[in-house]
């Protein structure tokens, strides 16, 4: 297993403690240039209301908060599933360097996804991206957890419409 695979585990583990939380599962972890954990984070919207609570928003707070720096450059973000384009614009002021991604988001994604925002020329900087990590089981968790929650809606016989955000709509279709 090589280092991006490695970390990548850890992801996942966040995204098992979304899971656990009802909350949709993606992880995400921040790796420093020379190799060191900075900060893990997990999906949490739902539980904090609050709709920028992305797994990639709260490891760069946490991240920046080690490191006493709203810039993180040459570290690496590892996340479980194709960032949007709140955590991608965010990553972009971090100045993160490479991003690292398992499954994709054909409906949310801004890496290529819907949009590929790390190729766009005008903006004053450039991130390496490289995709598709562990993404079996990146999709995996998801798809298992919308499916869970599906079996829910019917047993219970009503949605959870209004407690779900558009982008956690979008992934229904994972
Ligand atoms: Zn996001």
């Amino acid at each position: 297993m090589d280092d991006h695979e490695c970390f990548m585990g850890i992801a996942l583990d966040e995204a098992g403690k979304a899971l656990r939380s009802g909350e949709v599962p993606v992880g995400a972890v921040l790796v420093s240039d020379e190799g060191t954990v900075l900060a893990t984070a997990h999906n949490c919207p739902i539980a904090s209301c609050d709709p920028t609570a992305h797994a990639e928003i709260a490891v760069l707070r946490r991240a920046s908060r080690v490191v006493g720096n709203y810039r993180l450059p040459g570290s690496t973000l590892y996340v479980t599933l194709e960032p949007c384009v709140m955590c991608l614009g965010a990553m972009i002021q971090a100045r993160i360097r490479v991003l690292v991604f398992g499954a994709s988001d054909p409906k949310g994604g801004a890496a290529g996804g819907v949009v590929d925002l790390t190729r766009i020329q005008a903006f004053n900087h450039y991130m390496e991206v490289i995709g598709g990590v562990r993404a079996a089981e990146c999709a995996d968790l998801l798809t298992g957890f919308f499916r869970t929650r599906r079996r829910k809606e019917e047993i219970t016989g009503r949605g959870t419409e209004a407690a779900v955000t558009g982008s956690t709509r979008n992934r229904l279709v994972l």
